[in-house]
């Protein structure tokens, strides 16, 4: 449209009847360049805001999870770093606790997985309303929590942790009487987040061994490696010798007649540096 009016304008300039003409088509001409353009930039901003919508639900897509909506691995190494740095620069003690829910497996099999999604949401809920935006489903039934410690304790708040989480729930009309085993790392120097995930998941794994529905506290001892360091024939001699094992009791109820119908002893060693030992890391 500009070339030809250029053209229609040079051609009435050359036949002495610019201005009349040149007029009329210069104003239409730049009015509907100016509408057009006006379009195309309405058309732009809306495309702009669109794109931005699109990348925040990327973004979000990406850091949180659909089942529970609480920040899922990708948003997680931010709080891990707050736990360890904070704490370093304020002088408080920051702790990440690992939270597995016990038996899940048993309830997908017996409920049914939406039952087992349920307990899922349930217990998301229910840190949530602990520890707000500090939680994070880590994947599959384990949950991260990174908090700074300013009154608390860690073993005070591994203790909450279990106890919410074994209040029973209605799930499709059936009674279930979840728990949870929690592994909790105090810090209060700093520390990555990788390493301060490796220790709660160790702590996490003797809360498992020691019988769930429990916390157990990391402790350098727990390391594998640093077990690896004992040299455990002499090591348990000696612990007979010095009668450092010993046994606790787990009870195994009926569930038709509600009474204790059997215990399991379970073997624990009282180790005087590494704290108490369950069998996983002495017995090959
Ligand atoms: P443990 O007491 O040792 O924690 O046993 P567990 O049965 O809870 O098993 P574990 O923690 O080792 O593994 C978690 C299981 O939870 C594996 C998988 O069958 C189930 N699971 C993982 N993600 C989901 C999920 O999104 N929905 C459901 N319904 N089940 C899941
Ligand atoms: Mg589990």
């Amino acid at each position: 449209a500009v070339f030809a009016t250029a053209a229609l304008l040079a051609a009435a300039a050359t036949r002495g009847a610019f201005d009349r003409t040149a007029a009329v088509l210069l104003t239409v001409v730049v009015s509907s360049v100016l509408v057009r353009q006006s379009w195309t930039l309405a058309d732009n901003r809306a495309l702009g805001s669109s794109l931005r919508r699109t990348v925040e639900d990327l973004e979000h897509q990406a850091t949180h999870d659909s089942l529970t909506g609480l920040s899922n691995r990708g948003g997680l190494h931010a709080q891990g770093d707050r736990a360890g740095g904070d704490s370093a620069s304020t002088g408080d003690t920051g702790a990440v606790c690992f939270v597995d829910i016990d038996h899940l497996k048993v309830i997908n099999d017996t409920l049914g997985h939406r039952a087992g999604d349920e307990l899922i949401r349930e217990t998301a809920v229910r840190l949530a309303e602990l520890f707000g935006d500090a939680v994070t489903r880590f994947g599959g039934d384990e949950f991260v929590v990174t908090v700074v410690l300013s009154d608390a304790s860690g073993d005070a708040l591994a203790g909450q942790i279990v106890s919410r989480l074994s209040e029973p729930l209605e799930i499709d009309g059936h009674r279930v009487h979840p728990s949870c085993s929690v592994g909790i790392v105090v810090v209060d120097t700093v520390v990555a987040s990788e390493e301060l995930l490796r220790r709660a998941d160790v702590a996490l794994y003797q809360a498992k061994a020691l019988g769930r529905n429990c916390a157990a506290l990391y402790r350098p001892e727990l390391d594998t490696g640093l077990m690896a360091d004992l040299d455990l024939g002499p090591e348990l001699r000696r612990a007979i010798d010095r009668d450092e094992f010993t046994l606790v009791y787990q009870p195994i109820v009926d569930l038709q007649t509600r009474r204790t119908a059997k215990v399991e002893a379970l073997l624990r060693w009282q180790h005087p540096d590494r704290g108490l030992l369950a069998p996983d890391l002495f017995l090959e």
